[in-house]
């Protein structure tokens, strides 16, 4: 362990357990900690490292080596009281990047207060993205900052059979197609001599009032 390229994952419920799998799936080490006996139990499999422990207790991370990892997160979202003191005892153990994940807006301004680098929201930002997704033609939604979107999108009918020179996505929508898949097929980087067919999928990239525009077209 102890390499910066290792993360300690306190919180192993559906979303530390997730975030957790992946991290190991990309290669990183990793620690997960959990209070419940049954999920640590539960995570030892998909899970090289996993302890029981109470992670609100700083000198317990510290014995667990939490000052060594190159990251830690705070999975944590309904115990809030648990949520803050493990962000916290982190914070004080020095630990170089800590992610903390929050379930309402006031958690989340307490756990950047006290220390944390990163404060996710996962159930608020996954809400906000699949009503995206409910309306036009989004398939997906990707929020870079407040005014710039990435989404994927069909493609909308009058500019099936053009290119996108032809379509002239870019003068008359402010968008910018970066990729185009054919049914079957892989996205590539879009050029201007692409052509669209009516049963592509399109990824746009844009300020975000012209690209939900865009994937309301019919
Ligand atoms: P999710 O909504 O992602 O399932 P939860 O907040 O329900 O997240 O789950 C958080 C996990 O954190 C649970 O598995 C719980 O046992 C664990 N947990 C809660 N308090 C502590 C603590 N003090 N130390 C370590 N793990 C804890």
């Amino acid at each position: 362990m102890a390499r910066p390229d290792s993360f300690l994952v306190i919180g192993l419920g559906r979303f530390g357990r997730a975030l957790a799998e992946t991290l190991v799936s990309l290669g990183h080490e990793v620690l997960g900690v959990d209070s419940d006996p049954r999920i640590v139990q539960d995570c030892a499999q998909g899970l090289t490292h996993v302890v029981q422990a109470d992670a609100t207790d700083a000198e317990t991370l510290r014995q667990l080596g939490a000052a060594d990892f190159g990251g830690a997160v705070v999975a944590i979202g309904n115990d809030v009281e648990a949520s803050i003191l493990a962000t916290y005892a982190l914070v004080d153990i020095k630990v170089g990047r800590i992610w903390a994940k929050a379930i309402t807006a006031a958690h989340g301004a307490i756990l950047q207060r006290v220390g944390a680098h990163r404060v996710v929201f996962p159930e608020r930002d996954m809400g906000e993205r699949v009503a995206h997704t409910m309306v036009g033609r989004t398939i997906d939604y990707l929020e870079l900052d407040e005014a710039f979107v990435l989404i994927e999108t069909t493609v909308p009918k009058a500019m099936a059979g053009k290119t996108l020179l032809e379509a002239e996505v870019r003068r008359r929508h402010r968008v910018t197609v970066v990729c185009v898949k054919q049914p079957g097929g892989s996205f590539d980087y879009a050029t201007p001599e692409t052509l669209l067919h009516p049963d592509d999928l399109i990824v746009v990239a844009g300020d975000r009032e012209r690209a939900e525009a865009f994937a309301a077209l019919e």
